[in-house]
């Protein structure tokens, strides 16, 4: 399934198109920066957000353990799987963050405004 990407610089600052509620990955606090359109925050090595729709696909219809995939990406720095290119979901919108310089890794924000 056929996601729509859009890319953006990791300074801009970011907006849910829905609720317009500000979501900057680079300060990331899930207690101020959750609203009820946000599906998952990752980069390439980690998990950094993940809602409890999201969680359950990956769990029972895709067979991860998390746990697990948590563990490698913290002690190896393992390329992890993007969240975008396995997930079906309704109107899933991902936003790349990305940085131009040298090592700079991307942060990858899955929005939707089905959320029920
Ligand atoms: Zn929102």
């Amino acid at each position: 399934m056929k996601i729509q990407k859009i890319k953006l610089h990791y300074q801009d600052i970011f907006k849910c198109p829905y609720c317009g509620k500000t979501l900057i990955p680079e300060e990331w606090d899930e207690k101020k920066n959750v609203c009820k359109h946000l599906l998952y925050i990752q980069n390439d090595s980690s998990i950094v957000y993940l809602s409890k729709r999201i969680r359950h696909i990956l769990e029972n219809e895709k067979g991860f353990n998390l746990e697990i995939i948590d563990d490698l990406a913290n002690e190896q720095d393992a390329g992890l799987f993007l969240i975008g290119d396995i997930v079906a979901y309704p109107s899933l919108v991902e936003y790349e963050f990305y940085s131009e310089a040298p090592g700079g890794i991307s942060t990858f924000v899955g929005i939707s405004d089905k959320y029920k």
